[in-house]
């Protein structure tokens, strides 16, 4: 084995390594608290639903341990098969070297590649949701979401694909930086595009009904100076029962979603102060700054696959030869995960960061905290979060704060 398959093989196994441990440390905490409520939830939530909720965990975490295992199992087979330099020569036999051969070819392993995950989705939707009433996804939904999935890859993933190689062609040496415009480019455009062309075709939005709780979300809308208009239900319940509320867009294309389940399980205050959060999101600009981030990111990205398509172990170490950009875009792919998983701690960091800011953007809306209190607490229970996650899974798992630290940055 060369050095380099043999160092990207130790990384796989670190990181299969330190993702079981982690789903460990979890379980084991979520054990350790199992017996009662936890103190400061004590009154707010009944024992039922904790224990429900601990059920629910303990399951998620069994289920991604084999999701974790299957991932490796896949990628371990791909990249030391010698299926992939294999299929490669034989694909250009076909289909030629053409920029839409070669991009067919790298999303020809793609589909392929996530077919394994399937059953693992259907079961997870089908048999752990639904076990605890969470699933509310018909058979027809369900397919015809995947159907959607890949013909929107195939519209949309395949011709940049096509045009990330053929800029390569054009453009020489300084290809990346080419490459990394147009990247760009493509999702500023499908920021703007997303919520009006693709969303709809997985769900319905409509403007917020007529009444007492229109009036009072276009009123705190007024008073932060938030364009009405954006602010939308979403039938969530089409799929399931959990509930949820974003932010999307920016400039003249944002819009905040409520799900429709959301605006059932919450109160009136409550849901303005979940808006008043989302707005926090926006006032304080946490999408311009994140895609401002993953811009830093992609640069990166793009600079590391021109110069890894010059070093020749880097293509033979995983059979093929060098010379064209391909292997090399596809070799990157497969691999960038085993590094970027490290570094998921200061994503989630920030990420949270911004949960913190938002939240006290909202208490301040609303001059007082105890409405977004409530619903977090309402959030939690109905969705049977974890209250109690291991420090180090957060660390590396959670986007959110947990409800304890969000109540804790709130009561100051
Ligand atoms: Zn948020």
């Amino acid at each position: 084995m060369e050095w380099f398959a043999g160092l990207i093989a130790a990384f796989i196994a670190l990181k299969l390594f330190a993702q079981l441990l982690l789903e460990n440390l979890n379980r084991k905490e979520v054990q350790r608290h199992m017996g009662s409520v936890p103190e400061a939830f004590k009154g707010t939530m009944d024992e039922a639903t904790y224990t429900k909720s601990t059920q629910y965990t303990l399951a998620k975490g069994a289920f991604s341990r084999w999701e974790l295992i299957v991932d490796t199992i896949v990628l371990l087979i791909v990249l030391f098969s010698g299926f992939l330099p294999w299929a490669y020569s034989i694909w250009v036999v076909l289909f030629g070297f053409s920029a839409w051969a070669l991009a067919g070819y790298l999303f020809a392993v793609g589909l392929l590649m996530s077919l394994p995950g399937l059953p693992l989705s259907w079961l997870e939707q089908f048999r752990l949701e639904e076990r605890f009433g969470f699933n509310t996804t018909t058979q027809k939904t369900w397919w015809l979401d995947r159907l959607k999935g890949l013909i929107l890859a195939l519209l949309l993933g395949y011709p940049l694909l096509v045009l990330v190689i053929k800029i390569v062609e054009w453009t020489g040496p300084h290809w990346w930086l080419w490459a990394w415009a147009v990247v760009i480019g493509f999702q500023l455009l499908m920021m703007v595009l997303a919520p009006v062309l693709i969303l709809p075709l997985f769900n319905k939005f409509t403007p917020l009904p007529e009444g007492s709780l229109r009036d009072r979300l276009l009123a705190l809308g007024e008073r932060t100076g938030f364009r009405s208009k954006a602010i939308q239900v979403m039938d969530g319940s089409k799929r399931s029962k959990h509930s949820n509320a974003f932010f999307t867009g920016f400039g003249g294309f944002r819009k905040i979603v409520l799900f429709d389940t959301l605006v059932q399980q919450l109160g009136e205050t409550e849901l303005e102060a979940v808006l008043a959060h989302e707005i926090g999101h926006y006032k304080r600009k946490h999408i311009p700054k994140m895609l401002l981030a993953s811009a830093g990111g992609l640069l990166v990205t793009f600079l590391m696959i021109a110069w890894l398509s010059k070093q020749e172990w880097f293509y033979r170490a995983f059979g093929f030869t060098p010379g064209s950009i391909v292997p090399a875009l596809l070799l990157f792919s497969l691999m960038s995960g085993l590094f970027t998983f490290w570094f998921s701690p200061v994503v989630n960091l920030i990420s949270r960061r911004f949960e913190y800011q938002a939240d006290a953007y909202a208490a301040d809306a609303m001059r007082e905290s105890g409405s977004l209190v409530g619903a977090l607490r309402k959030l939690n229970e109905k969705n049977l979060s974890n209250l109690t996650p291991h420090p180090i899974y957060s660390a590396f798992y959670y986007s959110h704060p947990t409800l304890f630290e969000r109540e804790k940055a709130l009561a100051k």
